[in-house]
């Protein structure tokens, strides 16, 4: 943590330069997954479902068509890739979809993956509407922490943006998670201007005073959704927003991830932003991320994938499953190259399908 108290106006708002840093293959342990820069991938986000009780406006498309359920991963065939990915010392696994919580049996899936040897962090991603019934069997599966949806604390504003979902029941899901024992849970909120940059102040607002972190998200170009163009907001501006109201502090907290961090003076709350606009994260990329049928994509803004599900179900052995995901590291690019010219899809997979 630094000790200094930073105010909005001395945040790094620069870019981040595309220093590519040096190879260094060889610090790492044999057996692991190091990418040609260097970068030791140690964390994997594993999309369950491409399905979803909600239809975000910036995620879906109102009328999305659904993955057969053949060409999905089944759940041993999910327990499969992420115990290959725990050999190769893998230690976080996150949890994501589509939402992961309308999977049928995904509490089975989920005490295996907390059983694997090696993963000892394993999180989910959740748009909250069923947690009120799941809170406390994800905490008895060995679930360590949760982020939940929340762009909103309006409930007209809720059924607009999620264009189905009922506030009222992500808000006792945020209750039943920190009455189940869970701490440090997340709110993901995505900024978007016109539609909820009134409410940040809010949102903040609310998460000190039940204890949670939250992150705020620029929004990214990924399926073919219009109108992005006028709804981006970047970090610094909702930073500047924050800091009429709240002291912040920089942290430099991180988990590996995208995420820089703020805490809130005088409360348990980090504040983190996830830039990829404004603040390119990619120097320090440690993850890959698995669709539920089972596309490897060693980054979230570019096309290239490595189709495991074709190998696993044609029987390879686990070695051979294990190498091509050692293989899929000589694919994995420097990083993504999303512009602010945000209505042409740079990604054409929407994020329900890469698992947000
Ligand atoms: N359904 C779960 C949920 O909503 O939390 C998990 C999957 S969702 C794809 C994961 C995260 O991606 C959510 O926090 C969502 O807000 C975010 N997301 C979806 N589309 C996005 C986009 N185009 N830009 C930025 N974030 C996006
Ligand atoms: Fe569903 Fe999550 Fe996408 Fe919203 S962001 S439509 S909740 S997958």
């Amino acid at each position: 943590m630094h000790n200094e108290t930073l105010h909005p106006e001395n945040a790094d708002a620069s870019p981040g330069g595309l220093v590519v840093p040096m190879a260094s293959a060889q610090a790492h342990a044999p057996g692991t997954l190091v990418d040609k820069f260097g970068r030791h991938v140690t964390y994997i986000r594993l999309s369950v479902t491409d399905r979803c009780d909600f239809r975000c406006t910036y995620c879906m498309s109102e009328d999305m068509s659904f993955l057969p359920r053949q060409d999905v991963m089944s759940l041993e065939e999910c327990l499969r890739v992420a115990s290959a990915f725990a050999k190769l010392g893998v230690n976080k696994l996150r949890i994501t979809g589509g939402e992961p919580l309308v999977r049928k049996d995904i509490v089975w899936l989920l005490e295996r993956l907390a059983a694997l040897p090696g993963i000892d962090n394993l999180v989910i991603t959740t748009n909250g509407s069923q947690l009120d019934r799941f809170a406390v069997p994800l905490k008895t599966a060995g679930v360590k922490r949760i982020n939940i949806s929340l762009d909103t604390l309006k409930a007209d504003r809720f059924k607009e943006i999620t264009r189905v979902g009922e506030l009222a029941k992500v808000l006792r899901g945020i209750e039943a998670a920190t009455a189940a024992g869970f701490r440090r849970t997340k709110l993901n909120t995505v900024m978007m201007r016109g539609t909820n940059d009134d409410e940040f102040v809010d949102l903040l607002r609310f998460a000190v005073a039940r204890q949670l972190d939250i992150s705020f998200i620029e929004e990214m170009p990924l399926g073919d959704i219009h109108g992005r163009n006028s709804t981006y907001i970047s970090s610094e501006e909702t930073l500047e927003r924050l800091g009429r109201h709240f002291t912040l502090r920089a942290s430099d907290e991180n988990s590996g991830g995208p995420a820089r961090y703020w805490r809130v003076d005088g409360s348990e709350t980090r504040v983190g932003f996830i830039s990829p606009h404004s603040h390119n994260f990619c120097d320090t990329c440690n993850r890959v991320r698995i669709t539920a049928r089972g596309e490897l994509y060693p980054c979230l803004g570019h096309n290239d994938a490595l189709h495991l599900l074709p190998l696993m179900r044609a029987g390879c052995s686990d070695d051979e499953l294990r190498q091509a995901i050692v293989s899929s590291m000589g694919i994995k690019p420097y990083g993504h190259d999303f512009t602010q010219q945000m209505d042409a899809p740079q990604v054409v997979r929407f994020m329900s399908m890469t698992g947000g």
